[in-house]
């Protein structure tokens, strides 16, 4: 199986690294200015360097790849189609959006209080963030995302 792919996501590109973990993709946020820091970070995590950032070599990182479009829908497209990263529907809500780590599952009648009564009722499968708590279900944000997805030309669709 091939290694997945890890990124570090720029800190002009917030938006960017949260969308590719909504999607289940590995990505990192590098918040500092400090830009020895991303090479050196990305060479430590293996991870490959997604930057709008024209004065970063790319002779030193692992991998980096200069997204061209300052908006994010676009950038997530270049992001897919430089890495040929395929959409699983599987991995969807899988990473947090906000921390990136891995979601767990969680049995339902734990989470009764957390989320909106009609969500509750209408969904089984649920899955928590061990870092900040945040509960995911596939239907969260799902014609938000079906919407943003095909207006980055990206052809998807949710399973039902
Ligand atoms: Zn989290």
């Amino acid at each position: 199986m091939e290694k997945e792919k890890k990124f570090l996501v720029d800190f002009m590109l917030g938006r960017l690294a949260r969308w590719l973990r909504i999607l289940g993709f590995d990505a990192a946020y590098y918040k500092d200015k400090e830009r020895e820091g991303i090479i050196y970070r990305s060479l430590k995590e293996k991870r490959a360097v997604i930057t709008r950032d024209a004065s970063l070599s790319s002779r030193k990182a692992l991998a980096l790849f200069r997204v061209k479009s300052d908006n994010y829908l676009h950038q997530l497209k270049e992001v897919l189609k430089e890495f040929e990263l395929e959409i699983n529907p599987d991995r969807i809500f899988s990473r947090c959006s906000e921390c990136n780590l891995i979601t767990e599952p969680v049995k339902k009648e734990k989470i009764r209080k957390k989320v909106p009564g009609y969500v509750f009722e209408n969904h089984n499968a649920f899955s928590s963030c061990s870092g900040c708590g945040k509960i995911y279900w596939m239907g969260t944000h799902k014609n938000l995302m079906e919407k943003v997805l095909l207006k980055a030309g990206i052809k998807w669709k949710l399973p039902q």
